[in-house]
C-alpha cells in the first residue's frame, strides 16, 4: 500500500507569470486525498511563489537540488535549511543533469541526501544508465554502483525517509519512454537492492519512474507492481496533460 506520487521538475523553465498560471491550473484539479500524491519541483528563486500559491492545497513544492554542505562560504550554493525555511516537501538530489553536466558524483549525491535529512526535507534520489550503458547490458550494475554508497552510509530507518526516482538517461527529454515491462524490471531490482539493507522500508519506498512521462503512457507505467509514480519534465510544463498525468497513477 504505496500512495502514488507524481512530481514534476520544471527544470531551468518559467518565470513568475507563466509560474502563476501553470500553478493555478494544478490547484483547480482539487486532488484529493485518496488521488495520487501531487508535487512540483521548481527553481530555487520560486520556492517562495510556490509557497505562497501552494500553501494549504493538496499539491505540495521542493527543489531541484541542494548544497552538500549545511552553511559557509559556498557562494551560490542554496543549503538543505534554505529550503526547508520555504517550506519544502521535497529535493530531487542526483538527477542526471547534474550527475552529467554539473561533475556531480554517487558521494555528493550521498552527502546531499544526508543533508536533506537532517532539514527535514525527503530526497528523491535520481539514478539510471545512460544509452552506452543500456546497450550494453549493464543496467543493473550501473544502478547497482550508484545506489551502493547510498546503501553503506544511510541508515535503516533512513529509507522510510526518502524516495527513490528511476530516469534512463535516454528516456529524458527523448520522447522514448523506457517500456512499462522494462521500467517495471528495473523498479524492482532497486526496491530488492534496497531490501537487502532495509527489508522493511523498502516495502514502503516510493520509486518514481522518470523519463518522456506524457500523458498517453502513464496509465501503462502505473499497471506495474513497483511503479509507484512518476518524475515528469516537459509534460509537466503543461497544466492539463501533467493533471492528467496526475490522475493516471491511483
Ligand atoms: P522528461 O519528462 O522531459 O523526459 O524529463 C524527465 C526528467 O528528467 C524528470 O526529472
Amino acid at each position: 500500500v504505496r500512495r502514488p506520487l507524481v512530481m514534476g521538475n520544471w527544470k531551468m523553465h518559467g518565470n513568475l507569470q507563466e509560474n502563476a498560471a501553470l500553478l493555478q491550473g494544478l490547484l483547480q484539479a482539487g486532488f484529493s486525498a485518496e488521488e495520487a500524491r501531487v508535487a512540483v519541483c521548481v527553481p530555487a528563486p520560486y520556492l517562495a511563489q510556490a509557497q505562497a500559491l501552494l500553501q494549504g492545497s493538496a499539491v505540495h513544492w521542493g527543489a531541484q537540488n541542494l548544497c552538500r554542505e549545511p552553511v559557509g562560504a559556498f557562494t551560490g550554493e542554496v543549503s538543505a535549511r534554505m529550503l526547508a525555511d520555504f517550506a519544502c516537501r521535497y529535493v530531487l538530489v542526483g538527477h542526471s543533469e547534474r550527475r552529467t553536466l554539473f561533475g556531480e558524483s554517487d558521494h555528493d549525491v550521498l552527502q546531499k541526501v544526508g543533508q536533506a535529512l537532517q532539514a527535514g526535507l525527503i530526497p528523491v534520489i535520481c539514478v539510471g544508465e545512460t544509452l552506452a550503458q543500456h546497450d550494453a547490458g549493464t543496467t543493473e550494475a550501473v544502478i547497482a554502483a550508484q545506489l551502493q554508497p547510498l546503501l553503506a552510509g544511510l541508515a535503516a530507518a533512513d529509507w522510510t525517509r526518502v524516495v527513490v526516482a528511476y530516469e534512463p538517461v535516454w528516456a529524458i527529454g527523448t520522447g522514448k519512454v523506457a517500456t512499462p515491462e522494462y521500467a517495471q524490471k528495473v523498479h524492482a531490482f532497486i526496491r530488492a537492492q534496497v531490501a537487502e539493507e532495509a527489508a522493511e522500508a523498502a516495502q514502503g519506498l516510493q520509486i518514481l519512474y522518470g523519463g518522456s512521462v506524457k500523458a498517453e503512457n502513464a496509465a501503462q507505467l502505473q499497471a506495474m507492481l513497483d511503479i509507484d509514480g512518476a518524475l515528469v519534465g516537459g509534460a509537466s510544463l503543461k497544466a492539463d496533460e501533467f493533471v492528467k498525468i496526475c490522475r493516471s497513477f491511483r
